[in-house]
């Protein structure tokens, strides 16, 4: 017997034996999703030893010429045309010279091919026109996102016969199609494939002829496009009671594409998602007869919908939702500076309290981190990596952190931002943020079960292979298989546990940094978390096993600790891609030292509450043997930090890209805050010289000689229009309710009060 067949026999075959018991086997459902796109940077950072060579190497998401004239023309001129305001309180709908305007610039086709007639963009540009769009108006944002996103164009690209790709393609791209895409029903919402809608296999009448083909019945709901859609895509499970196709009854998940001019489909009412009015409602499909031809991919498809759907999430999570959330937070905290910067309590501009300064530091660090992880996202979509684990980090910390944003703009602008009307800025942003936070995988879900958990198996070095192993049906394969990989998981273990050791005893001195990186502190933290997380998933994993699917909070947390380290070193590479700019570095300090809080917060929660306390011990020894660090960014960095966004300068360009400022609109509230932010800063040594001589006045001021005429006139202008910002909207009782007429019939004493119209003293725009 030689030396491994003695291992595998005697010292493997009851860890085996051990592993199949407390493994839970993996279902269908979960193997497709696990499937489901591929391992990119994730891999390496489950090895605990991430090169961070490669990632810095990575080439920047970069625009084609004529996607960037696209970005210039179109994208601008479809901004100009939204009125986000009268959508919500008049139209509720884009309006129509909208939607041709979409139509006949292809905005629905970014995503397909340029030989079926469409714009044939790259991923990066697809995620700037969302991100852009999605600046101007959460509707119009949505209304480009969906086709271009999760639905029967992608699904046919990757999937569609070539009759399908012929006939859907040119008509999806042009937009004489609109299409939705329908998985969610009332039964299934998170889990999607408990769906209850059903096809039948049997024979009806198509066209006047008896055909095989499929019978449907579904109700699914909350879906976008829906009213307006002429062809969705359904998800649905199969049965073929009668066994017509020879394989069995239950099918499985599959897609078909159903022209919503079918008999039997009904469709047309609409949900109002949080009076963002964009269009959205529930389908029904009631007996429903098409050929089996209209199953998308044709016959060899069938029951593959979970793998198909999963696939396509695999990308799209990484594109729609966190460029929408990049134009949120660059939207916050650029307009966010400008107010705090504008408006003054206690004669003092508010940007100037440190209570303020607080979340407006945490606006710019949101903006640069979600914006630095979207750009190397969708570099890498480009490179043509469809990292599900990466995509589904994306989901989640970009949503939640365009809500952190939205918050906080919202609490610095006060009763600016509550006051609903076309004066405000930030309504819309805050209304639509649930909507983000729910679709594409509800983010309590996303960060609980995913994150981690499907990471642990995708992306951990070994761990997918043990598992298969593990469900082999052929026992002695197996064994021979989980013997071989456990013990490169062991040889593994201890190298990382080395490598924790090494890195945690010299506080982070000797972990790797990528060569002449210009902060080579913040990499070298980086790779010392990142063994000591590798550490921690392997430890967690060997003593929980398959209760670790229950075990949530740890999961999330230990999918915390994964983010960060991606997010995080999406934060440095966008240092160096940007070529080190000198002023953005304190930026970069907040932004690793809030992440590196965070890691070590979700490091202390996991230690505190691993059952296996030998195991949480040992990782303290090992990794952590002077306890977490983790210090909260000073307060000296987080002034600096919130300085940034108080003055007008090329850095705040930076930090806020292409996001649309009201350009080629004859008034846009963001036109006024960009112009009062302007002349507000420029009449600022006007305003020092009077404060000096303690002079609030101007009048009084230009009088006794303490400030020019010019600089009088200045300061006026300033004035007015840091006023005109100020204004909120306020509306005739009519125009409110309708019940305010009765009021006024029975001259109730405040409708003597209103006013006619508009209120004068609002200004108006
Ligand atoms: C505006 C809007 C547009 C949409 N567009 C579409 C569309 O075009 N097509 C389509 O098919 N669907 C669409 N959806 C559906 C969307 O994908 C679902 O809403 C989403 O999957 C969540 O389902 P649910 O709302 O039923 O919540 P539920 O599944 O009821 O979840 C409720 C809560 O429970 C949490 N939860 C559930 N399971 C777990 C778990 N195991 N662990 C921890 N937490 C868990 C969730 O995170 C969530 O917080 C849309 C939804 C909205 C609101």
């Amino acid at each position: 017997m030689d030396l491994r067949t003695f291992r595998r026999d005697f010292i493997t075959r009851p860890l085996f034996r051990q592993a199949a018991r407390v493994m839970p086997p993996i279902s269908e459902t979960e193997r497709e999703a696990i499937d489901a796109g591929t391992v990119w940077w994730d891999g390496a950072l489950f090895t605990g030893d991430p090169d961070w060579n490669k990632l810095l190497a990575m080439p920047p998401a970069k625009l084609t010429e004529e996607e960037r004239a696209f970005m210039d023309g179109p994208v601008r001129q479809l901004c100009a045309m939204v009125d986000d305001w009268k959508i919500v309180w008049q139209d509720r709908d884009l309006p129509a010279e909208v939607w041709n305007f979409m139509r006949e610039k292809k905005f629905f086709g970014m995503i397909i091919p340029k030989k079926y007639g469409g714009l044939g963009f790259s991923n990066t540009a697809h995620s700037e026109v969302v991100r852009t769009v999605s600046s101007c108006s959460v509707v119009a944002g949505v209304s480009v996102m969906v086709p271009n996103s999760l639905g029967p164009g992608e699904l046919l690209m990757h999937f569609g016969t070539d009759e399908q790709r012929d006939y859907w393609l040119p008509r999806l791209a042009d937009g004489r199609e609109i299409p939705c895409f329908g998985l969610t029903s009332p039964d299934a919402g998170s889990d999607a494939a408990a769906m209850t809608d059903t096809g039948l296999v049997e024979y009806g009448m198509w066209k006047g002829k008896k055909t095989l083909g499929i019978r449907l019945n579904f109700h699914k709901r909350y879906i976008t496009l829906g009213p307006i859609a002429t062809v969705m895509g359904l998800a649905f499970k199969m049965y073929d009671p009668e066994n017509h196709l020879g394989r069995g009854e239950d099918l499985g998940i599959t897609v078909a594409l159903l022209p919503t001019s079918t008999p039997g489909v009904n469709h047309g009412e609409r949900h109002i998602p949080q009076f963002t009015y964009f269009q959205n409602g529930p389908l029904y499909g009631k007996d429903v007869f098409v050929p089996l031809d209209h199953i998308l991919g044709g016959e060899e498809r069938i029951g593959q919908g979970w793998k198909m759907l999963m696939t396509a999430l695999a990308a799209g999570r990484g594109i729609s939702l966190p460029s929408q959330s990049a134009a949120s937070a660059a939207i916050c905290a650029r307009t966010t500076g400008a107010y705090a910067r504008i408006r003054t309590q206690f004669n003092v501009p508010i940007g100037m309290f440190e209570g303020i300064r607080q979340p407006l530091a945490d606006l710019a660090a949101n903006a640069y981190l979600i914006d630095a992880a979207r750009r190397l996202t969708v570099a890498a979509l480009d490179e043509g990596h469809r990292p599900s684990v990466i995509s589904a980090i994306m989901k989640y910390h970009a949503t939640d952190r365009m809500r952190d944003s939205i918050v906080k703009a919202m609490d610095i602008h006060g009763g600016k931002a509550i006051i609903d009307g076309p004066r405000n800025y930030l309504g819309g942003q805050y209304r639509s943020v649930p909507i983000g936070i729910t679709v594409e995988g509800a983010n309590i879900l996303t960060r609980n079960l995913m994150i981690f958990g499907q990471g642990a198996i995708r992306s951990h070095p070994y761990m997918l292979e043990e598992l298969l192993a593990l469900s082999d049906s052929d026992k002695a394969r197996g064994l021979d298989r989980f013997d071989r990989t456990l013990w490169k998981h062991i040889g593994h273990a201890f190298a990382t546990g080395w490598r924790a050791f090494s890195r945690g005893w010299s506080g982070g001195r000797l972990a790797p940094a990528p060569e002449g990186a210009a902060m080579p502190h913040h990499w070298q933290q980086l790779s010392r978390y990142a063994s000591a997380f590798a550490l921690l998933s392997d430890l967690s994993l060997a003593t929980l096993g398959g209760a670790l699917k229950r075990k949530e909070m740890i999961s999330a947390r230990l999918g915390d600790i994964l983010s960060e380290l991606y997010l995080l070193g999406a934060v440095l590479k966008r240092f160096e891609d940007e070529g080190r700019q000198e002023e953005d570095r304190p930026i970069v300090d907040y932004v690793i030292a809030q992440g590196q809080r965070r890691i070590a917060a979700a490091f202390a929660g996991v230690l505190d509450n691993l059952p296996a306390r030998w195991a949480a011990v040992l990782v303290r020894l090992i990794a952590f043997p002077v306890g977490l660090p983790g210090n909260a960014p000073s307060d000296r960095l987080t002034n600096e930090v919130a300085e940034t966004l108080m003055r007008n300068s090329p850095q705040r360009d930076r930090l806020t890209p292409d996001i649309y400022l009201g350009e080629g609109r004859q008034e846009h509230p963001l036109q006024h805050l960009e112009r009062a932010f302007v002349l507000v800063e420029a009449a600022d040594p006007i305003e020092k010289k009077m404060r000096e001589k303690r002079v609030r006045d101007p009048e009084e001021a230009r009088d006794k000689g303490i400030i020019s005429e010019a600089e009088f006139a200045r300061l006026v202008e300033a004035k007015a229009a840091a006023a005109r910002v100020i204004a909120v909207d306020a509306f005739p009782m009519e125009e409110i309710s309708p019940i305010a007429a009765q009021h006024r019939q029975t001259k109730a004493p405040h409708a003597r009060r209103a006013a006619p119209r508009r209120s004068r003293t609002a200004g108006s725009t």
